[in-house]
């Protein structure tokens, strides 16, 4: 069942605009995570401040309603939040995000704790490569 946007809104509470309930349908909607930019582009509004957009989306981080994901390239994107944890599939070549989903890095932390006596309390792994449709194709 998928909660209402203005639900989500009231909820955390939020004040429910026009625009904040578009920019929840876009990341819905959207199968990778996006930057402020480009869920401005798809908003399909004219003249909306970049600005105001990625204060919007900090705001709903804030809130735990989206959550904030670096690949590497030192731009902030975002997705919704509430997905359970997950790793992102970069493609280097065109820009492709998918996500891994399972996590198995379990093992790891217990290496970390075992012969390091760290405590792991969260982590953050991304993979970057290739996409199937930007791997050369074989014969
Ligand atoms: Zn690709
Ligand atoms: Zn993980």
């Amino acid at each position: 069942v998928i909660e209402p946007a203005g639900d989500l809104l009231r909820e955390r509470s939020l004040r429910r605009t026009r625009r904040r309930l578009r920019m929840i349908e876009v990341l819905r909607a959207a199968r990778r995570p996006l930057t402020a930019r480009e869920l401005r582009e798809q908003l399909g509004e004219r003249n909306v401040d970049l600005a105001t957009v990625y204060r919007t989306l900090e705001r709903f981080v804030a809130a735990s309603l989206a959550s904030r994901v670096q690949l590497g390239d030192g731009t902030a994107r975002y997705e919704m939040a509430g997905r359970s944890h997950h790793h992102h599939l970069v493609c280097t070549k065109c820009g492709a995000v998918e996500s891994l989903a399972t996590c198995q890095v379990g093992p790891l932390e217990d290496l970390a704790l075992r012969e390091h006596g760290f405590r792991v309390a969260r982590h953050s792994l991304e993979f970057f490569g290739t996409c199937q449709g930007c791997n050369p194709k074989r014969p």
